[in-house]
């Protein structure tokens, strides 16, 4: 009989599901990886198997493609797509069940059972509604391996109606100009659009041309976000009173003089930060994010109520001070490679 939970092993690029030799979001090739969605921080080419929603891999898929997620270039030998509720059997006794994570389109917790163990990993995680992804389930478990991204009590999110109507404020208050809102490719943008929509915001929306494959990907998978454009179909002058979408990266560059008179905003859980708004230049902060905020992470684990909690990566201290005080081992995995880029 082999110690509780050694068959679950972190290492600094991924954890290792050791009796079925696979991989959570390996940050290297490996032979058999389970990726809990496609940012390119937890999804990447190269492996020989790939078990994801099929959401995720059809997201993979296209970032392939454009050559965004992987520099390998390489496109998986085997992809298995495993629904949202659904088990598979894995090599020595494992099985994994796909479950919603409420982040990005596609997104999954893993929930990992072996010898009458049972350990989720969450990937990255919101609680909050969204419109264009499944919500978030509380799966009890014995060990619970969550992101910290916002794990600071300070990082509150407000509600998002709020940052709508600070949003189509500031467009009503410039009808010859228009509003520029940074947000990244995968989520975000399509989130912010679905929330517009949900606001009673009809008119036509202006996309980046780098937006447009993946809000078309997300379209195909049932999330409607109304009628785009894009920019470069556009005249300058039809565009103003609009809200127009691109990445972060376009923002400020020479890109942004097609976009008449804009007014710069950014959608992104950082902009609580005000240094990072003005870094960037941004008028117009929207505190907009698709991981959980402090409330979220604590309310969480007391929903879970696991025996221990492991932090893959983020601002884990307070939080695992937070768990001392509530008598539940706690420890940072400290995964490297783990981004912000997708917030
Ligand atoms: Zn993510
Ligand atoms: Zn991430």
């Amino acid at each position: 009989m082999s110690a509780p939970f050694s068959w679950i092993r972190p290492e600094p690029w991924g954890v290792h599901v050791v009796p079925a030799d696979c991989w959570i979001d390996p940050g290297r090739a490996v032979d058999r990886a389970l990726v809990t969605h496609g940012h390119a921080d937890h999804a990447r080419g190269g492996h020989g198997e790939t078990f994801a929603t099929p959401e995720t891999l059809a997201i993979m898929a296209l970032r392939y493609r454009t050559g965004i997620a992987d520099d390998s270039g390489e496109i998986p030998t085997k992809a298995v797509p495993v629904e949202y509720g659904e088990t598979i059997r894995l090599a020595g006794g494992v099985d994994a069940t796909y479950i919603p994570a409420g982040h990005v389109l596609g997104s999954a917790q893993i929930l990992l059972e072996h010898a009458g163990e049972r350990v989720v990993i969450t990937g990255d995680y919101k609680r909050r509604a969204d419109p264009t992804c499944a919500p978030f389930k509380v799966t009890p478990c014995d060990i619970f391996i969550t992101e910290a991204t916002f794990g600071l009590p300070v990082f509150s999110h407000p509600p998002i109606a709020d940052e709508m109507d600070k949003l189509l404020g500031a467009l009503c208050d410039a009808p010859d100009g228009s509003v520029l809102v940074g947000a990244y490719a995968l989520g975000k943008a399509q989130r912010v659009i679905a929330e517009l929509r949900a606001a009673g915001h009809t008119a036509p929306i202006y996309l980046h041309g780098a937006m447009e494959k993946m809000c078309r990907l997300y379209e195909d998978h049932g999330v409607d976000l109304g009628e785009l454009r894009l920019v470069s179909d556009h005249e300058k002058d039809t565009m103003r009173g609009s809200i127009i979408v691109a990445p972060p990266s376009a923002l400020n560059d020479r890109w942004s003089r097609r976009v008449p008179d804009p007014i710069t905003a950014m959608a992104s859980g950082w902009m609580r930060v005000r240094g990072r708004a003005r870094q960037r230049g941004v008028e117009l902060p929207l505190i907009i994010s698709d991981h959980a905020d402090w409330g979220e992470l604590t309310r969480t684990i007391d929903e879970v109520d696991p025996q221990e909690v492991w932090v893959t990566h983020g601002r884990e201290a307070a939080l695992l001070r937070w768990c001392e005080l509530g008598q539940r081992k706690a420890r940072a995995l400290a995964l490297v490679g783990r981004e912000e880029e997708d917030e």
